[in-house]
């Protein structure tokens, strides 16, 4: 087998914006799992990602790193996240056992340890940080074997339906706007876009 790549391509920073541990290891466990799905990286609409990140919380960085290395972008409807506050992914692919990957407790508690967190503690944003004290907080995450990094667990019971694809819209008889039709809601028998309909969702 091919050794893969772990370390992170500069376009991957500098679309992430900082340097910082998270997204290097999120693109880690998107290199690994499709290694293990057996595909490569999606270029159109198959893959799906559904994280189990939620906001307020440090490392959501994770989440592009997983973009970087899966091709499963925000911008075409291939990763989500549950909100559950959790450091772990499944990786979807239809004719495919789907995966899980999660940090371990243990190498979460060893990491903290590295410099790179003092500073965070004290409220200094990755950016701020001396690019030696990252550098070392992404070396010391790339030194250590894959199964003590991540749980990884397969899910053969997981299912994914992708929502079905239309190129369909209507102008809403209030605002005049393009709607896509899965979107149109009815008001008085006439199409209305969900702002203009006066209810939500
Ligand atoms: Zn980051
Ligand atoms: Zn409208």
């Amino acid at each position: 087998m091919s050794q893969l790549s772990y370390e992170p391509p500069d376009w991957a920073y500098a679309f992430h914006g900082h340097r910082c541990p998270f997204m290097p290891l999120g693109y880690r466990m998107g290199v690994l799992a499709l290694s293990r799905l057996g595909v490569g990286r999606e270029m159109d609409h198959t893959l799906h990602v559904i994280c189990e990140l939620g906001e307020g919380h440090p490392q959501t960085c994770l989440m592009d790193g997983i973009q970087a290395a899966t091709g499963a972008t925000v911008g075409k409807a291939l990763i989500e996240k549950t909100y559950w506050g959790k450091l772990a992914a499944t990786l979807w692919y239809p004719g495919k056992t789907a995966v899980r990957y999660a940090l371990r407790p243990s190498f979460l508690d060893a990491f903290g340890a590295q410099e790179f967190f003092a500073y965070r503690m004290r409220g200094i944003e990755p950016s701020g940080i001396p690019d030696g004290v990252t550098d070392q907080a992404v070396a010391w995450t790339l030194a250590q074997p894959d199964e003590e990094v991540y749980a990884i667990e397969e899910r053969p019971d997981f299912t994914y339906q992708p929502p079905k694809g239309s190129f369909n819209r209507t102008a809403c008889s209030v605002c005049g706007e393009y709607v896509f039709e899965r979107y149109v809601r009815i008001r008085d028998g006439k199409p209305v876009c969900i702002p203009c309909s006066g209810y939500k969702g």
